[in-house]
């Protein structure tokens, strides 16, 4: 049976549209992809995901929630110090459609005030156009994707995962993975062949 790649992996131009002055994919002709990734930095696997990495030379952008940075702030520290970009993802992973907008605000500036990041991406891809706003008043670059791997999906398979991202990849992809506990069980087998198959494909790997 064919499977067709939901909305979310790859978003079709009309929902980009809606958030105007949002970055998802580079505008690039080379083979370039900036590899990112969400909700750590946490122990075992962002520390994994940082020696998958740095086993094959690529640098990568970790959007981090701020709680888990002051919960281990060792972590934190051992990405910049490996050159890896860093990100704003709020204080505690706040979705926006689901709380007030001061209440989403001031946790995002929480978020950053232990994050100290120009970018920001919004958890669950969630915004009202009017916080788009609010935000580039207080970020250079609000981060969404061109491509989501889902690996955060229980219903799907490391292999669908890895699929999700070679189908889709493209020069300038934003590609989304998770250092989480919830995505590890697909990360640990869709990572390592991702990253592998893009080397193979001739892909360059640059930092937000
Ligand atoms: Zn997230």
């Amino acid at each position: 049976m064919k499977k067709r790649s939901r909305w979310e992996v790859q978003p079709p131009k009309w929902i980009r549209m809606f958030y105007p002055g949002t970055f998802w994919r580079g505008d690039v002709e080379d083979k370039v992809v900036y590899l990112t990734f969400d909700d750590g930095p946490v122990p075992e696997v962002t520390e994994w995901v940082c020696k998958e990495l740095e086993k094959r030379n690529i640098k990568a952008t970790f959007f981090c929630v701020g709680e888990n940075v002051t919960r281990y702030p060792g972590l934190f520290r051992m990405l910049k110090d490996k050159g890896h970009g860093t990100g704003s993802h709020t204080y505690n992973h706040l979705p926006a459609w689901k709380c007030s907008g001061n209440e989403y605000l001031e946790n995002v500036d929480k978020g950053n005030d232990v994050i100290g990041s120009d970018l920001f991406r919004p958890p669950h891809g969630q915004l009202y156009p009017w916080q788009v706003a609010a935000l580039k008043k207080r970020f250079g670059k609000i981060v969404m994707w061109d491509v989501l791997s889902k690996d955060y999906d229980r219903q799907l398979t490391a292999e669908e995962v890895f699929e999700n991202v070679r189908r889709n990849v493209r020069p300038g992809s934003v590609i989304v993975f998770h250092d989480s506990a919830k995505a590890w069980p697909r990360l640990e087998k869709a990572l390592p062949r991702t990253l592998d198959h893009l080397l193979k494909e001739g892909y360059r790997f640059e930092v937000l």
